[in-house]
């Protein structure tokens, strides 16, 4: 027995539901590179990523996932042998450590505690004792996606500045720009990178980078750069080389209408939208814990992100067996515990595109889980859900 016909909700963090308006976009023929509106079509969509970014810097599109636009910026910025500070203890601050080193960037990371968020205090000291400025930049990630932890960006930027520090801040927001709030230049980042499926709502595909001055002026002369992610040819003349190449004409029809939908809908009201359907995955999910077989991963409640709750179970409580029963039986595919959690947790994404029954029905059908698998959990989470909501939205 099976209660899945119907559309299937695709709850994992990325890629994410791409609304039927961006899809319908993007069905149409293609168009002469050279005879069309193109540019203009460009031109419009790099307009509103600035917006999206708070930035009144240069922003880039490339045909990337999210790992081309880690490799976009530091191979912008950097030169072989810097040396960069990698904070948090999350797996895309060690993923793009990882991909920094093989670029030939000397990287020191400071992971922590993969629970909880990158301790601002910590920085300011580490770069307190680099007196000679060796460390050429910062990386940070926004929003973890492993582990649902958001961190402080303006924390990290304060830590920099009170240590006197000349070090370039990078931020990775590709699960959280267009989702938490962001503001590059008013927190001062200097290089931040999103990517077009997660709060973005369109295909896996974009990547996107912004650069304020300090970064630019640093551009001049680094030696990691290539033609391929190199700003300055990318800011040339001619509009192919906005794309060092074709550009990417279905995907940026398809942008142009979910930049449209999100800067329509506001983007303080679509934060303040995902940030309650996240409350209330997390009233839901503190009601379940009650039972004793799974608990938040995030330890910290205010740490745990807006764009992804990541659940761990007990030894015992497979959570295999829970997102077979939520896929098979019900329609409804929830993310997989990745890196160190991989086997020990389940995530419920609520970025992009959702509303409250997506949402709700997500969670119902956790529960659904919860109970169909005989894994303890508190009574009452989805009344806790919707309780929430309903004294969040008045009539
Ligand atoms: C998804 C994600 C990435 C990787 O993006 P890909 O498109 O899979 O390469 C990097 N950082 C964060 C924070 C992410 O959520």
């Amino acid at each position: 027995m099976t209660v899945r016909h119907g559309r299937e909700f695709l709850t994992i963090p990325g890629p994410t539901t791409v609304p039927d308006e961006v899809l319908g976009a993007m069905h149409r023929p293609a168009v002469d590179i050279y005879a069309s509106d193109l540019p203009a079509l460009t031109d419009s969509c790099l307009a509103d990523l600035a917006r999206v970014f708070r930035t009144g810097g240069h922003v880039y599109i490339y045909i990337a996932n999210g790992h081309g636009v880690w490799e976009a910026a530091l191979s912008n910025v950097l030169s072989r042998g810097d040396r960069v500070l990698a904070v948090g203890g999350g797996l895309f601050t060690h993923a793009w450590a990882e991909m920094a080193r093989m670029n030939g960037i000397e990287v020191e990371l400071m992971a922590g505690d993969s629970r909880r968020a990158v301790e601002p205090g910590a920085v300011e000291a580490r770069l307190r004792a680099d007196t000679a400025g060796a460390l050429k930049a910062v990386l940070l990630v926004q929003v973890d996606t492993a582990t649902g932890v958001v961190n402080d960006v303006r924390g990290v930027r304060a830590a920099i500045d009170a240590a006197g520090h000349g070090a370039l801040l990078m931020v990775d927001g590709i699960a959280s720009i267009g989702v938490v709030p962001f503001e590059m230049d008013a927190w001062g980042v200097d290089v931040a990178i999103t990517a077009s499926q997660k709060g973005l709502m369109m295909t896996p595909g974009l990547g996107f980078v912004a650069a304020g001055p300090k970064a630019r002026a640093v551009h001049q002369h680094a030696n990691l750069r290539t033609q391929y992610w190199d700003w300055t040819f990318r800011e040339g003349p001619l509009h192919y080389q906005k794309y060092c190449g074709t550009p990417p004409e279905h995907m940026l029809f398809g942008l142009r209408r979910s930049l449209d939908m999100l800067l329509e809908e506001g983007l303080e009201a679509a934060w303040h939208r995902q940030a309650l359907l996240a409350r209330a995955v997390r009233a839901a999910v503190t009601v379940w814990a009650e039972g004793g077989a799974i608990e938040f991963n995030a330890s910290e409640p205010a740490e745990r992100a807006d764009s992804v709750t990541t659940v761990r179970t007990a030894a015992g409580a497979s959570p295999a067996a829970l997102l077979d029963y939520c896929r098979t039986r019900c329609g409804v595919v929830l993310g997989i515990g990745i890196g160190p959690l991989d086997g020990k947790a389940f995530r419920i994404a609520h970025m992009g595109h959702v509303n409250a029954p997506m949402i709700l029905g997500a969670l119902g059908v956790v529960e659904m889980g919860l109970r169909a698998l005989g894994i303890a959990h508190g009574r009452g989470g989805i009344q806790a859900a919707v309780e929430l909501l309903a004294d969040a939205v008045p009539p």
